[in-house]
């Protein structure tokens, strides 16, 4: 018994000793002092790792994690999250010590550190099946595209194109569900953990599409206020030779293939599939340089069809705008007086018209200056269209004289208009030129008017407004 107990501490010593890292002082006294690190990690992202149903990390990390525990003798603990976000976040609330796997990007070097890299890996899209070979990330990035909520590749991504829309998912088979729902046209992750969700038969509707010209080497991302740890786990991780590495790599690289597959007509799947990969490979290219040219062509004359439309929808916005105060001119309300006149006469709606005339305003061009009088009449016009409803067209007529057209309304309603304009302008106090006051001429139409018969008789009405003193309201009905 004494001589087993003597050979198994004598294995231990020695294996200790084989892997024994040389820590500095400091470094030892921190571990000595911090016992238990809290780890998080990436909780569903095979075969890199995730959180199983026992909640235990398993993956690639965790065995390389586990290798670098032994190695340094750091006491290492999950603290399990819910997505990636949600470990990032935890990281940088300091819950937890470190993160197993991540890359640097400037906004995580405000709360973490990072050893070297210990893995490399590219990036892939995989899109539903019937789309074509991707052949850049140029092709598709006006498409909306799904990645991992807080990954690192969304960051580099915005990087290279400010314009790409991004879908963020909280994991990666929610991205695959967008691409398969259309949502998404394409999920962007790595080569492996792509084809370890594809392989497990859940999307088979899905097929990786292209390669990226990023790759990513996540690192051990420490938290940064603690300096010693970093330094302990790359020396850990230093320790850890090639041979190891690939150990971990090919033990679970190769359970992917033994969970349920049978090499034989995986192989000839394969191949098979190579080879038509191959063959589609060069036809794409020459067909997506064909659509290149196309596309691009297309896209100058919607271009300059928009341009066009634009340029003359600002032609007939100024064509029918009066410049001064913005509202319809002349030529406008003629045409929606025509409309409603129309209207009037197939469905016998009522219809008023009101002509407004501002008093005296030579005197106040003569006493204030024409600027002054410019600014009335700005004033005039935003009052005006602030106290009409939106179903009413208004318009600068002419000189300082407007005219409103008020579909569905009787000439009581008009009248009645009219007068609330009248107090409130006279209320108002017009820049430079204090209190000012308008005349109003009111008609309705009847049966038999023309547009030229209604305005005139509104016409008159203003008129006779001038005569009765101003600042009135004055209707006319077609027997007067
Ligand atoms: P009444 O009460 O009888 O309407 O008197 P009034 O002075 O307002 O009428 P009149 O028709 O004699 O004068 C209208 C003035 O409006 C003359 C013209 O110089 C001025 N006017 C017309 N258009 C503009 C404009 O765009 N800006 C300025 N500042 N003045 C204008
Ligand atoms: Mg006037
Ligand atoms: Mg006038």
């Amino acid at each position: 018994m004494a001589l087993r107990a003597l050979a198994l501490a004598l294995l231990a010593w020695t294996a200790g000793l084989s892997w024994a890292l040389e820590l500095t002082d400091d470094e030892r006294a921190y571990m000595a002092h911090k016992g238990e690190l809290l780890m998080c990690v990436d909780p569903e992202w095979m075969p890199y790792e995730r959180i199983n149903e026992a909640g235990q990390h398993e993956g690639i990390a965790a065995d390389y994690l586990a290798l670098f525990a032994e190695r340094s003798g750091l006491q290492i603990t999950l603290y399990p999250t819910n997505s990636w976000q949600d470990t990032l976040d935890a990281a940088r609330e300091r819950r937890c010590d470190l993160i197993s796997m991540a890359r640097p990007t400037p906004e995580r070097h405000q709360y973490l550190d990072f050893t070297d890299p210990y893995l490399t890996y590219p990036f892939v899209i995989a899109t539903t099946n019937d789309k074509l070979f991707v052949e850049d990330l140029e092709q598709v990035s006006h498409q909306p595209l799904a990645i991992v909520k807080g990954y690192a590749i969304g960051h580099f991504l915005r990087q290279a194109n400010p314009d790409v829309q991004l879908i963020e998912v909280d994991n990666i088979y929610d991205g695959l569900q967008q691409v398969r729902n259309r949502q998404a046209f394409g999920y962007i992750d790595s080569v492996l953990s792509i084809g370890y969700a594809i392989q497990r038969g859940d999307f088979l509707d899905i097929k990786i599409s292209g390669k990226l010209d990023f790759t990513s080497s996540p690192s051990i991302a420490v938290r940064n206020d603690e300096p010693l740890l970093t330094s302990i786990l790359q020396k850990a991780m230093d320790a850890v030779d090639e041979q190891e590495k690939r150990a971990i790599y090919d033990r679970w690289i190769s359970i992917r293939f033994e969970q349920g597959f049978d090499y034989g007509p995986l192989l000839r799947w394969i191949i098979a599939t190579a080879l038509v990969l191959l063959g589609m490979f060069y036809w794409n290219r020459r067909l997506v340089a064909a659509n290149r040219v196309a596309h691009n062509a297309l896209l100058e004359l919607s271009h300059a069809q928009s341009e066009l439309q634009q340029k003359n929808q600002q032609l007939e916005h100024l064509a029918a705008t009066d410049q001064l105060t913005g509202l319809n001119n002349r030529l406008r309300l003629h045409e929606s007086l025509r409309k409603e006149i129309y209207r009037f006469e197939r469905f016998r709606q009522p219809l008023s018209v009101i002509m407004l005339d501002i008093d005296h305003f030579k005197q106040i061009n003569d006493e204030f200056g024409h600027q002054v009088g410019d600014s009335c009449l700005q004033d005039l016009a935003h009052l005006l269209q602030q106290h009409t409803r939106e179903v009413d067209t208004l318009g600068r007529w002419g000189g300082e004289e407007f005219l409103v057209i008020c579909p569905q309304t009787s000439l009581e309603g008009a009248r009645h208009l009219a007068e609330n304009l009248r107090t409130k302008i006279a209320q108002h106090n017009f820049q430079g030129a204090g209190n000012q006051t308008v005349s109003f001429g009111v008609a309705s139409i009847d049966a038999g008017d023309s547009q030229e018969s209604l305005l005139s008789r509104a016409d008159r009405a203003l008129y006779q407004a001038k005569r009765n003193g101003r600042n009135r309201v004055e209707s006319l009905t077609i027997a007067q």
